[in-house]
């Protein structure tokens, strides 16, 4: 039965003949990382941290802005309950898709292309070095080591600034996402500046297809098994692998067991997603060589659209 299936395979993520590939969960506060939450079987999921911790919950709904104490709570929760201490703490993505009224942003007639995540620093800076102070003061408070990323960063320039300031306050491993293909074109140089990337397959699909990654009409356009969205993961991971330095993907797509070994078959060290996925991702890794990913990936590399990607690829062979 499916509890029996799900115990058979347990423990780091990797492929069959032993290549690790984190696997990681997505949460929003340390509530999600609370056991009822956690897993379909009595052992609970055992993921290996947190790969994506979405900060704007704790801002959302907001009239005035979190106050210093209550970040600090708030993230050194999530330091303390993450499976193996290992935590990506994701600096606020706000916008006006997200809207926080307390940033007082300008109304924007196209806000997917305004002024949001990282971008919010140009205009409220000291929100994002208060979020920076707490994250660092609740890491000396728990003895945690976090890793820290930016949300939409598009250029080195930003890339650098937003890692000057994160090292200032002493945060050791710096990190951006890569949402928008300027990003992922320039994933080399990104990784100059920077410890470590994260693909948030959500938005780069969005902006690499002109799609409004919420338009029900466009999910064709969408799907992440779009050879150009594999394309872009592939220079990434190839950057990632030339600099010694690992490049995760933490949007939806890495919850899709087979395409997870196309996405580890292009170079992806890590894949984080909400904790139901996490079974199913790990078993089919379990089933597939590193050869077997790599054929994969090539395949659907290959493929004209994602209906042919997905019928070149026969699970577990
Ligand atoms: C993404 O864009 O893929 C992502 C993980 O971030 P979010 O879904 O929070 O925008
Ligand atoms: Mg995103």
């Amino acid at each position: 039965d499916d509890r029996r299936r799900t115990r058979t395979v347990r423990g780091p993520g990797r492929t069959s003949d032993g290549h690790p590939v984190k696997l990681l969960l997505n949460i929003g506060s340390a509530a999600d990382l609370a056991p009822r939450d956690r897993a379909p079987s009595a052992e609970g999921v055992d993921a290996e941290g947190v790969g994506l911790f979405r900060t704007e919950f704790l801002f959302l709904d907001r009239r005035e802005e979190p106050g210093y104490e209550e970040q600090v709570a708030a993230y050194a929760a999530v330091f303390r309950a993450a499976p193996g201490g290992h935590v990506v703490v994701r600096t606020l993505d706000a916008g006006t898709d997200k809207p926080l009224p307390f940033l007082g942003l300008a109304e924007e007639t196209n806000p997917a292309l305004g002024v949001r995540g990282l971008r919010v620093s140009r205009v409220r800076s000291e929100v994002l070095d208060t979020q920076l102070d707490a994250i660092a003061e609740a890491a000396r408070a728990t003895g945690a080591e976090p890793w820290v990323m930016a949300p939409m960063v598009t250029t080195v320039g930003e890339a650098a600034d937003f890692a000057g300031r994160a090292r200032a306050r002493g945060i050791a491993r710096v990190g951006a996402m890569v949402e928008v293909p300027a990003a992922a074109l320039r994933a080399g140089r990104l990784l100059k500046e920077l410890d470590f990337l994260s693909i948030g397959t959500n938005d780069l699909s969005q902006y690499t297809f002109a799609s409004d990654r919420q338009h029900g009409e466009l999910a064709d356009l969408l799907d992440p098994w779009q050879a150009a969205l594999l394309q872009l993961i592939a220079d990434c991971a190839a950057a990632g692998k030339a600099a010694g330095k690992p490049v995760g993907v933490c949007g939806e797509a890495a919850a899709d067991p087979l395409l997870a070994t196309v996405l580890v078959g292009l170079g992806v060290t890590s894949l984080s997603m909400s904790a139901p996925g996490i079974p199913a991702v790990r078993e089919s890794l379990a089933a597939h060589s590193l050869e077997r990913c790599r054929d994969n990936a090539r395949l659907a590399l290959a493929a004209d659209d994602p209906a042919e990607a997905r019928k070149a690829i026969v699970p577990g062979r």
